[in-house]
């Protein structure tokens, strides 16, 4: 059997196992990285595209920049839509010039993979985790096989940064923690489509016929997306109907939506799910593998990585000085944040979603919602603050 040692074993390389491993390297500390799929699928897989401040922030400290900072595009406001009537809200005034920037998850996946090859450093492709084994332990180990051979990493911590199919969760003992989940109703068509974005800033809008989002990813490309409901297969949205859907719920006086070939659909349920316990021993979960969001907010991504922010500083503490007290610490500190998204991605899916008939109570507390970011400074603060992300102090309670 081929066996490995290293300090910090992790499982999956998505934007947390990625982002771990480059930010423990840059602490002195060892990793090696095991991805169950292949290179081609990883870094073809669109999910995210939405990274706030506190993340650029990150990559940018670590070096993992450069192209983001080229090809990604910085947002300063948003524009929130309801019945066709426009509005924005802008992130300066209200954050301290705070912002988002817009590029795609697959790209950051690229950069920091590429990083991290670069650098000589271990990633295996095609080499799932079978089995986490003596996490209980000083001596943890991860059994995985790549190309029919069996291996297995023996390390010091293991970092189950698996996301939601993942063996971190079921590996954590069922009594350790809680589960929570909201399933929705309802679910997510997203497209990607050869055209220049109709809109310099996101659109999030209700409409009677039911939620659109008009995102972007590039000068060139667009990605929207529409509520549908669940169950619904792909077969029944041709590209004529999408379009015209698309057109209608994100209508507004003087504007108009550009169509163009759509290259990618998909349909994705909505759900909140978490874990209120990250942690057994010397196994830790970051990002997907521990929470879901849904992306209406666009948290999922940036949660991950703040959640690595947190890991990290424990073994960092552990390693420098000794010291297990960030990593006894680390569900409390970063479930923190978790709730803080799990509510604003809530607020914001039920806000702009339909879950009732237009006309009905639930969509006069939409409406009236709506109407008081309009009129409200302190609501829209409170929208924008969220959106782009709280600063890490906000946490320090
Ligand atoms: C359609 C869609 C749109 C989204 N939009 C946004 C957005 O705008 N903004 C945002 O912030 N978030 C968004 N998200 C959420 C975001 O994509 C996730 O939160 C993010 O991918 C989490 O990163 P992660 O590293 O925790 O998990 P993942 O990206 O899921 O990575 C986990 C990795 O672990 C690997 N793995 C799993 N099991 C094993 C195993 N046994 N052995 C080895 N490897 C394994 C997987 O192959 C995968 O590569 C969206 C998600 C979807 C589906």
């Amino acid at each position: 059997m081929k066996t490995i040692r290293t300090q910090v074993g992790i499982i999956g390389a998505g934007p947390a196992g990625l982002t771990l491993a480059h930010w423990l390297r840059r602490q002195g500390i060892d990793a090696v990285i095991i991805e169950h799929r292949s290179r081609e699928y990883v870094q073809a897989r669109v999910r995210a595209g939405l990274l706030e401040q506190n993340t650029v922030d990150i990559l940018k400290a670590l070096g993992l920049a450069d192209r983001l900072i080229r090809e990604g595009h910085e947002h300063h406001g948003v524009y929130l839509s309801f019945d066709g009537e426009r509005i924005r809200v802008p992130f300066d005034a209200h954050t301290n010039g705070r912002h988002i920037t817009i590029y795609g998850q697959q790209e950051v996946v690229k950069d920091l993979t590429d990083a991290w090859q670069a650098a000589g450093e271990t990633l295996l492709f095609e080499a799932p985790a079978l089995a986490i084994e003596d996490f209980d332990t000083r001596h943890p180990k991860i059994y995985f096989e790549q190309a029919g051979e069996k291996g297995v990493i023996e390390c010091d911590f293991v970092a189950a940064c698996d996301g939601f199919h993942g063996l971190g969760r079921k590996t954590l003992p069922r009594h350790s923690y809680r589960e929570y989940a909201i399933t929705y109703p309802f679910s997510w068509l997203g497209i990607l489509a050869d055209v220049p974005p109709s809109s310099d800033e996101l659109v999030y809008a209700y409409h009677e016929r039911g939620f659109a989002l008009h995102s972007l990813r590039s000068a060139k490309v667009s990605r929207l997306y529409l509520q549908v409901e669940n169950g619904e297969s792909i077969d029944q949205w041709p590209d004529d109907r999408i379009w015209e859907e698309l057109s209608v719920r994100l209508g507004t006086p003087g504007w108009h939506l550009q169509s163009g070939p759509i290259f990618e659909k998909s349909i994705t349920p909505m759900r909140s799910f978490l874990i209120d316990n990250l942690q057994a021993g010397r196994l830790f979960l970051a990002g997907d593998a521990a929470h879901i969001v849904p992306p209406t907010g666009g948290k999922g991504l940036n949660l991950a990585i703040a959640d690595v922010k947190h890991l990290v500083d424990g073994l960092a503490d552990f390693y420098r000085n000794g010291s297990c007290t960030g990593l006894e610490l680390y569900t409390q500190t970063a479930l923190r944040r978790v709730w803080r998204a799990q509510e604003f991605s809530n607020f914001m899916t039920t806000l702009f979603h339909k879950q009732d008939e237009h006309g009905s109570f639930q969509y006069r507390l939409q409406r009236a919602r709506f109407d008081y970011i309009r009129t409200s400074e302190a609501y829209a603060a409170t929208i924008a603050e969220n959106y782009v992300g709280l600063p890490f102090s906000a946490f320090d309670h």
